[in-house]
């Protein structure tokens, strides 16, 4: 089951897609293409940005407006072009919380097949006045003993980030959805 987004025109000249078998360098590949220009949709996952925001020694977590579940999770967002991930993280950070990045350092590359997207995970240190964007309804400062780490891409990178503080990361468990698709969990 994936809530990845299949399209079925092609972007290039609208006529519409279809499955076809590839002799790629791994194999043959099944992949969605044009039956007019051959124009091909790779599916490559999407690179996206996340930062475990320090701020005054305490963790900063947000909660999503367009989230249903209460989770709080790591500030994340996608690359715009012409930016670099350190850009583009301290951007989002600014944006999200009004906080000004002072340094970022990469916690690691975490996979999150799901939403075919590779999540890039910094840890940033963050200063100034906190005032949420309209798309976060709420945040919470934890120390770092009381973070509870989850069982998906962010999640893992807070539980890295916080061994490396010599803390051993507890883990919660997702409650079970009651929905067939729960597309809106932090990732
Ligand atoms: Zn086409």
């Amino acid at each position: 089951m994936s809530a990845v987004f299949e399209p079925r025109f092609c972007p290039a000249c609208a006529a519409p897609l279809s499955m076809v078998e590839l002799a790629e360098d791994g194999g043959p590949k099944a992949r969605l293409r044009c039956t007019a220009c051959h124009w091909t949709h790779w599916n490559n996952p999407t690179p996206v940005l996340a930062a475990i925001v320090e701020y005054r020694g305490q963790v900063l977590l947000a909660r999503n407006a367009a989230w249903k579940h209460k989770a709080y999770a790591l500030i994340t967002g996608f690359m715009e072009a012409g930016e670099t991930p350190q850009d583009g993280i301290a951007r989002e950070i600014k944006e999200e919380t009004n906080l000004d990045t002072l340094s970022l350092d990469l916690v690691g590359v975490y996979d999150f097949q799901r939403m075919n997207q590779v999540i890039i995970a910094y840890h940033a240190v963050a200063d100034g006045e906190v005032k949420l964007s309209p798309e976060l309804v709420d945040y919470r400062l934890y120390d770092l003993p009381a973070l509870r780490c989850w069982p998906a891409g962010t999640g893992y990178a807070l539980a890295d980030w916080l061994r490396t503080r010599g803390i051993e990361p507890q883990f919660v468990e997702w409650q079970r959805p009651t929905e067939p698709v729960a597309v809106d969990r932090p990732a």
